[in-house]
């Protein structure tokens, strides 16, 4: 019932002041119920117009059901660190997950960009569930409103390191990107992007000239490795993916975060920090170690803290800066990678 109307009729959420208005111009509303509208939807995060008290009463009762295009939630787990992981339930039926990561400072959401992932990473349980469809900007957008309404605290931080491979989704989220900072009033810089690498996307994405922060997942020091982790990686060499995001920084004139999944054995030797290393100098960057989170379905293990540090004193001795990131929310399986509808 609720997919028919959404098919037949735009939904209001991840609309602009502007087109809020016009659409309440053609209610035969007052153009001043435009920015009401705008205000209940994104600052208040309402799930209905009949919760709009500040419209007629007949009329909103008239429109109860207009689909704003929010979820529910259908599960919400949270891991001793206050991590909280909800499984989002869409208007046609499809799940989703997103988290979101409190600290005293900040409150993260980490979005989906795609319900499923088609990129396969071996070391990803998304990918392992397979690829279903793109989300539309609201759909992102809703993911946030949520974690802020059930925290009862302001969203500060949004990463796209969800479900999904936002750049297979370009237009989309760059769409909710834009909405989450002039509707959602969160700062670009507080926005990241984190792709595995899709020929084009690349330059395609700084044409927009966000100011948001760009993380790139490299998890292999040359083309042969990588493509055993990644297998999308066959189509685009790692020398070509390098330059693109070198004609990235050059267009933005922002810097870019690698991020490497460390996994014993695999990639995390001294030598292949060198190898690392020697692929970016001369780049303006920082590298984002993230020690393995365990899956199902897959044979890798996380290296010991010497391991860790060891690749990470040798990134830095080449003078490249680094930060290790522990996830947080692991006991709920919602750290890096650990996302899988299935799961829950
Ligand atoms: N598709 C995008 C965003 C989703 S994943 C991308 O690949 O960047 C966000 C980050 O988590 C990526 O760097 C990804 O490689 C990493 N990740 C995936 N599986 C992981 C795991 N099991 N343990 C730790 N990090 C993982």
């Amino acid at each position: 019932m609720i997919t028919d109307i959404q098919a037949t009729r735009n939904v209001l959420l991840g609309q602009s002041l502007e087109e809020l208005t016009q659409w309440i111009i053609n209610q035969g509303q007052p153009a001043y119920r435009g920015k009401q509208l705008y205000q209940y939807l994104y600052q208040k995060g309402v799930r209905s117009l009949e919760d709009i008290s500040v419209f007629p009463k007949q009329w909103r009762e008239k429109l109860a059901d207009y689909p704003l295009g929010r979820s529910t939630i259908d599960y919400c787990s949270t891991a001793p660190d206050q991590t909280r992981k909800y499984l989002l339930k869409l208007a046609d039926g499809n799940k989703i997950e997103t988290v979101g990561i409190p600290t005293q400072k900040r409150l993260t959401v980490c979005v989906s960009s795609q319900v499923g992932c088609p990129m396969a990473c071996e070391f990803c349980a998304t990918g392992k569930g397979g690829f279903t469809r793109n989300l539309k900007a609201y759909e992102i957008i809703d993911q946030v409103l949520t974690v802020q309404a059930d925290f009862d605290r302001r969203v500060s931080h949004v990463v796209f390191m969800g479900m999904g491979e936002p750049l297979m989704n370009l237009d989309e989220v760059v769409k909710a990107v834009k909405s989450l900072n002039q509707d959602l009033g969160i700062g670009a810089r507080s926005l990241t992007i984190s792709t595995v690498g899709i020929k084009g996307k690349i330059s395609q994405l700084a044409q927009h000239q966000l100011q948001v922060t760009f993380a790139v997942s490299l998890h292999a020091p040359n083309q042969l490795l990588r493509e055993k982790l990644i297998p999308t990686a066959n189509h685009y060499p790692l020398s070509e993916l390098l330059n693109e995001c070198r004609q990235y920084v050059n267009i933005t004139k922002r810097r870019i975060t690698f991020e490497y999944v460390l996994l014993a054995n695999v990639n995390d030797s001294p030598q292949q920090a060198e190898e690392l290393a020697h692929h970016l100098r001369g780049f303006q960057t920082h590298v984002n170690l993230i020690p393995y989170n365990p899956i199902d379905d897959a044979d890798f293990q996380r290296p010991n803290k010497a391991r860790i540090n060891e690749f990470m004193e040798t990134l830095i001795k080449q003078n490249i800066e680094v930060t290790v990131r522990y996830s947080r929310g692991l006991e709920a399986d919602a750290a890096c990678g650990q996302l899988r509808v299935s799961n829950s």
